[in-house]
């Protein structure tokens, strides 16, 4: 593992769970627990749930659990050392480690980073003072990049040459092979994988290089964009450039803009629109929504999303639904792209994040805009093309507010539109998994007994016993939280999976009741169950007689549990009876 047992621990026992998690969800305090919307699954109601003291999380949506460190491990993407690092920054604790546990792999993450981190650096400094880079300077110049932005963004120069940078690095082949940064050429020899590329470095949203983006300078060879191959550090359809520099103002201002470019990103930051992220080179994902929504409810799209065709638009509403995102367009003027627009106009661009339209109305408008509407048959053409749009929102409200619109826009009867949008009925149905409703488990006196035994286990473990619990999972998570002495961690790692579940679950659950009463209860059910199985097994007796003092002698230990207070001796006498039976006495 890397670091120390010991000061996992401190890290985990100084972290403070709810602190951390809010930085990335909104908690709410209900009584002795917290709840919030799941950052790991989409949702609209709560069920997220989070035990304080104990510092555990669990979703009844998901199944998502874990402590601080699963935590921030599965938000950031991290691994488990990773995580254990990010905590120990905020705590302020040192870690010591164990280089002879160091795993293999994270070694070799390590060394594809440092990798990287060189050649950033190597090329950054390329650009800024070689003399072949002078074609790359006056290039981003004549863009509007000023010195401060090629600094900031570590944008760098790949010289026209085979073998530069491996010459420069001298890496190992693997690493070379490995980072991307190049590969072992036929003749056995290291070659770089850009040349003559202006670069634009890639950071995970920690800042650690993951790959580039390589631009040809006009008149160059090859296609004008070139990214670094996928590696085990860069999966393109998970990486958004930009969101580095972008997510702390995405999170405050709960928006995210998503442009197409590298240069659009560093252009929106310059208009002063901190918050911009770009694809690099494919097509928005679902992981890119999911990874951005942890950041930011609002996605504003500064690209045409026409352009991506039908397919892309049905993508939007569903992610709309299944991961509770608004999906906006910017008000851009046609054909210009965001990074040209921030040097020819920045209060332009500015202000088409402000006057972002939702998406189903930019569809619409644009219909309206291109239509002729002075004309009857223009009006009805362009109200059925706008109907055929508004048809495809999976929301019958939204729908008919846009059908409202389009029936003044066109003057047509606002009913007519709705006659004709249930007529057409060929609507396609955006099919979305929707998450699953967090269910109120049912409180059994079992399961009120577990949660007591989480939360006031000195208490309740002794007033328990193992036949108070016919559930199999129930006794074993029972079984393992009374083994560890009630300390829930240790519990938790002791159990077998099924039970591991239930304590995570139970662990973030509250309850009123208390441990004498539910115990009152436990008995009563069990005695309750065990006197039907008594009483089946008189019916088939041959001398059915012979038990009328069992049965009498139960009654009366069965009513004193009616009771609201505990009732030492009758509850100590059936739980013994409930024992002698379970270990088989007659
Ligand atoms: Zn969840």
């Amino acid at each position: 593992m890397g670091i120390v047992d010991e000061d996992v621990e401190r890290v985990r026992q100084s972290t403070d769970f709810v602190a951390v998690a809010s930085q990335f969800i909104q908690l709410k305090k209900v009584g002795a627990r917290w709840t919030g919307l799941c950052p790991f699954h989409g949702e609209k109601t709560p069920s997220f749930s989070v035990n304080a003291e104990q510092g555990l999380f669990y979703c009844f949506g998901c199944q998502a659990k874990g402590d601080a460190i699963t935590f921030v491990r599965d938000i950031e993407h991290l691994d488990f050392v990773g995580a254990v690092e990010y905590l120990a920054a905020k705590s302020g604790i040192s870690l010591r480690y164990t280089e002879r546990n160091q795993t293999e792999s994270r070694k070799r993450k390590a060394q594809l980073t440092e990798a990287l981190e060189a050649a950033v650096a190597w090329y950054h400094e390329r650009l800024l003072t070689a003399a072949d880079a002078g074609a790359a300077r006056r290039y981003l110049r004549d863009r509007g990049f000023d010195s401060a932005e090629v600094r900031r963004y570590r944008l760098g120069w790949a010289p026209d040459e085979w073998d530069a940078l491996a010459r420069a690095l001298k890496l190992p082949d693997k690493v070379l092979a490995d980072s991307g940064l190049g590969f072992v050429n036929r003749r056995n020899r290291q070659q770089d994988f850009f040349r003559g590329r202006v670069l634009f470095p890639i950071f995970d949203p920690q800042g650690s290089p993951v790959s580039f983006g390589g631009r040809v300078l006009p008149g160059g060879e090859g296609p004008k964009y070139r990214n670094t191959a996928e590696t085990r550090l860069y999966a393109k359809s998970k990486v958004l450039y930009g969101l580095n520099w972008s997510k702390d103002d995405a999170v405050r201002r709960d928006e995210v803009v998503i442009c197409e470019g590298y240069t659009d990103v560093i252009g929106f930051a310059s208009a002063g629109v901190q918050r911009a992220v770009a694809t690099c080179g494919t097509a928005l994902t679902e992981d890119h929504v999911r990874l951005l929504r942890r950041f930011a409810k609002r996605m504003v799209l500064a690209f045409d999303p026409d352009a991506a065709g039908q397919a892309a638009a049905e993508r939007f509403y569903a992610w709309e639904d299944k991961y509770d995102v608004d999906v906006a367009v910017a008000d851009l003027p046609p054909g210009q792209d965001p990074g040209d627009l921030a040097r020819s106009n920045p209060e332009r661009l500015a202000a088409s994040i402000d006057k972002a339209v939702p998406f189903l109305g930019f569809r619409v408008q644009r219909v309206l805009g291109a239509a002729v509407l002075t004309s009857p048959e223009g009006r009805g053409r362009a109200a059925e093309s706008a109907l055929a749009l508004i048809a495809e929102h999976p929301s019958e409200l939204v729908r008919d507010q846009y059908l409202v619109e389009v029936a003044d826009r066109c003057r047509v009867d606002a009913d007519r539109l709705r006659q004709s949008l249930r007529r057409g009925g060929k609507r396609p149905r955006v099919e979305v998994a929707s998450a699953v409703r967090p269910r109120a488990e049912r409180d059994t006196p079992e399961s009120e007994a577990l949660k007591l035994a989480v939360l006031r286990p000195d208490e309740t473990l002794p007033l328990l016993d193992d036949v108070l619990f016919v559930d199999e999972a129930n006794l074993a998570a029972f079984r393992v939280l009374r083994g560890a002495g009630g300390d829930l961690h240790t519990a938790m790692a002791a159990a077998d999976p099924v039970a591991a579940e239930l304590l995570a679950r139970i662990a973030v659950q509250d309850t009123a009741a208390e441990p004498a009463d539910v115990r009152r209860l436990l008995l009563r059910e069990k005695t309750l169950t065990a006197l039907a199985e008594v009483q089946d097994e008189a019916r088939h007796s041959l001398d059915g007689l012979a038990y009328a003092p069992l049965f009498g002698w139960l009654k009366l230990r069965l009513e004193a549990l009616q009771a609201d207070a505990p009732q030492p001796a009758a509850e100590g006498e059936l739980l013994g009876w409930l024992v002698a039976r379970a270990e088989g006495a007659p």
